[in-house]
């Protein structure tokens, strides 16, 4: 079997866009199917180009991913093309059309003439609703060839290439067997530990391949199950992902789509607690990444970035006295920031970060890269010191990762 892939859009030759979408699709495609793309190609948005591209994927191919072009502008060429390629009219697609005003009505707008267009398909193509967009997967045969034409908004084509592209390839590829996905994320466990971990595992687990990823300060962890069936892959997936987090343990954070930040939100949320943050050389990196998270506020109260020592003593009451006796980088300035900034903020738990992000500054003893970690929380307040290696910005990025793992760590250990 035989499969390729197209693209179109002038933005893919001038520089402006890189085509990440053949690589979701590759990546899909060999994880689920155990296949590969024979062939990439990408068109800008000409008639003929686009023409000549399907006409000679369809001699050679079994299916055809074509990505791009399936807009309501004048630059949107797709469908108009493979009618022509295949030789048929294009027809204007009722359950299409209705998909169309009905997401137009939602917006309180009526259909304009030019998303109308988004409604033609070539004739005798099937279509799939996109629940993501406008424009429809539509799925043509030519001779042996099957063409899968998919909007080029990564969101939409993601969407339409998991829930339906990928499937039928499945079937068309004849697959007796299925493969599910599921990735693990870690921290704190380096790949090398994770893979002595693991090893045992394999043996007990023959439809299971694991493999990992590196994202510093993360470790992903990839279990690709199969079966006879999806329940079959699923069921050696759940078995497998046991065993692995029996070994693991709490280094795993989370799941797939899952952040730090989203897990740590979660395991407040789930106990009705509330959190506060004092970031020194942080300077407001944890809330950011908190506050990515939509609906951050039932748990999050706040974040003061207490930079001078000024701002430590006025906004998390870390006494003067024991600025001047220990300094502001120091494990009691990181226990009185954190208990601090839970009394202002009257919740449940207090994060602080304060260290020596450098290139300049540090002691003897508290070198560039000492960074201490303030938990407060309802069982009592912790400290955490780090000695962090790299650059001002990675030192930065790993402290505040460190902070919130702690807190995860901690939150997750005490009682719910
Ligand atoms: P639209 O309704 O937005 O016009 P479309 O199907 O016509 O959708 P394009 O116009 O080709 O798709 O592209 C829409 C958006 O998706 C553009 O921002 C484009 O840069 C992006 N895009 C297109 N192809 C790819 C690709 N292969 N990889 C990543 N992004 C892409
Ligand atoms: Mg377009």
């Amino acid at each position: 079997v035989r499969i390729e892939t197209i693209c179109t859009g002038d933005e893919l030759l001038t520089g402006l866009t890189v085509d990440t979408n053949s690589q979701f699709f590759q990546t899909r495609l060999l994880e689920v199917c155990g296949a590969t793309v024979r062939r990439s190609t990408t068109v800008g948005d000409r008639r003929e180009d686009i023409i000549e591209a399907l006409v000679e994927a369809a001699a050679r191919c079994d299916a055809v991913l074509v990505s791009g072009g399936l807009g309501p502008t004048a630059d949107d060429l797709t469908a108009e093309c493979a009618a022509v390629a295949a030789g048929v009219a294009l027809v204007e697609h009722p359950a299409v059309l209705a998909h169309l005003r009905e997401r137009f009505a939602r917006r309180g707008v009526t259909l304009a003439e030019n998303s109308r267009r988004q409604a033609l398909v070539p004739a005798g193509a099937e279509v799939e609703l996109n629940l993501e967009g406008s424009a429809p997967l539509i799925i043509q045969p030519q001779g042996r060839c099957t063409f899968f034409f998919v909007p080029g908004v990564p969101r939409e084509y993601r969407h339409l290439v998991e829930r339906h592209v990928v499937p039928r390839l499945a079937t068309l590829l004849g697959h007796s067997t299925v493969r599910v996905l599921r990735v693990l994320k870690t921290t704190g466990t380096s790949e090398s530990q994770l893979d002595a971990l693991l090893a045992p595992l394999s043996s007990a687990h023959p439809r299971l391949t694991f493999g990992y990823r590196t994202h510093p300060p993360k470790n992903h962890l990839k279990l690709l199950a199969e079966g006879e069936t999806r329940e079959a892959a699923l069921a050696a997936l759940a078995l497998a992902e046991q065993a692995v987090r029996q070994v693991v343990g709490q280094a795993i954070f989370g799941a797939d789509d899952d952040t730090l930040a989203s897990v740590t939100l979660q395991a407040l949320r789930a106990r009705r607690q509330r959190l506060a943050l004092a970031e020194s050389c942080t300077g407001g990196l944890i809330a950011a990444q908190l506050t990515e998270v939509a609906g951050a506020s039932d748990v999050l109260w706040g974040g003061a970035v207490t930079y001078v020592e000024a701002a430590k003593t006025k906004w998390a009451q870390v006494p003067t006295a024991l600025l001047s006796a220990f300094g502001a980088v120091s494990r009691a300035c990181a226990e009185a920031m954190a208990t601090g900034i839970r009394a202002e903020a009257g919740v449940d738990w207090g994060l602080s970060v304060t260290g020596f992000a450098g290139p300049t500054g540090g002691t003897a003893a508290d070198p560039v890269g000492t960074v201490y970690l303030g938990v407060a929380g309802p069982g009592g307040t912790q400290v955490e010191r780090l000695h962090l290696h790299g650059d001002r910005e990675r030192v930065r990025r790993f402290a505040a990762h460190a902070a919130l793992d702690l807190l995860r760590r901690t939150v997750e250990g005490a009682a719910p």
